[in-house]
């Protein structure tokens, strides 16, 4: 590998997605010759990326049990042997370090505090850190840009607490999701909150960047509260959507969450 882009890394701590499967990044935290892997569903992008840019692999972080976050988990940390963080509750093969609501940990010269997002999972936790320039958050399959995951475990009332717990995070907060489902969660936002002018505008944003084969993600979370119907529960056009959705009267943000959220699983 050429000596510049060497010390393009070393200078700064860069965030790079890996592609794996459909739709899935697994992102890498770039810190000298050191990585973070999140989610490695698949060893062999992981394995690639290190090989080709020399660098060794110094930690695993894990949001949720699904095997398209965990697939390549084992294989990377036998391969690395290196600390697995992820959920508690003994039931993923290969985590070392079982992470609680509240908890931080330091890795390379990242500090990290863990949540607990459930919902999505039950086990489902997210992780964020304030040091770098920008907060970062890891929230797996909770948060997408423009949509929520959905609810294959949890309850709609879990999954509004746990974006909830997101949305207090500061507003430069960097969302790094776990998947490339932007322009499909817009398409159907924009269905539900068809005035909603800032998300208008994203989706043209949007589409310029799919159309390109770009990547739309990382997100904000300042950006996502202006586009992002599950963030936007109390928007009185998407409630009277969902209401007219399912011909009901609607008095409560969970229960538009929970209408919206199986629209969208049928959309
Ligand atoms: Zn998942
Ligand atoms: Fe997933």
């Amino acid at each position: 590998m050429p000596f510049s882009n060497d010390k393009i890394i070393q200078m700064i701590n860069s965030i790079i997605p890996l592609s794996a499967f459909t739709d899935n990044y697994i992102w890498v935290l770039v810190s000298g010759n050191s990585v973070i892997v999140v989610d490695p569903g698949d060893s062999k992008p992981v394995e690639k990326f290190l090989i080709e840019n020399n660098l060794s692999l110094s930690a695993i972080l894990i949001t949720h049990h699904h095997y398209d976050h965990t697939g390549g988990m084992l294989d990377l940390a036998v391969q690395h042997n290196c600390p697995v963080f992820g959920p508690r509750g003994n039931h993923i093969k290969g985590v070392t370090n079982e992470l609680s609501d509240g908890e931080r940990f330091d890795v390379l010269n990242l500090n990290f505090s863990v949540i607990e997002t459930p919902g999505h999972t039950l086990d489902h936790i997210s992780f964020y850190s304030d040091s770098m320039e920008n907060p970062i958050l890891f929230c797996g399959d909770t948060l997408f840009s423009g949509g929520c995951g959905r609810l294959f475990e949890g309850t709609a009332n879990q999954m509004y607490e746990s974006l909830n717990k997101i949305k207090r995070f500061p507003e430069d907060t960097l969302i790094y999701c776990a998947h490339e489902y932007t322009q499909s969660n817009l398409s159907f936002a924009l269905e539900i909150n068809p005035s909603n002018q800032n998300l208008i505008e994203h989706s043209k944003k949007v589409n310029d960047l799919r159309n390109r084969n770009e990547i739309t993600i990382p997100t904000s979370l300042g950006l996502e509260k202006t586009i992002n119907p599950f963030l936007r529960l109390e928007d009185s056009e998407i409630k009277e959507k969902a209401e007219l959705f399912n011909d009901i009267k609607i008095s409560s943000s969970i229960e538009t969450l929970a209408t919206i959220r199986s629209w969208k699983d049928s959309f």
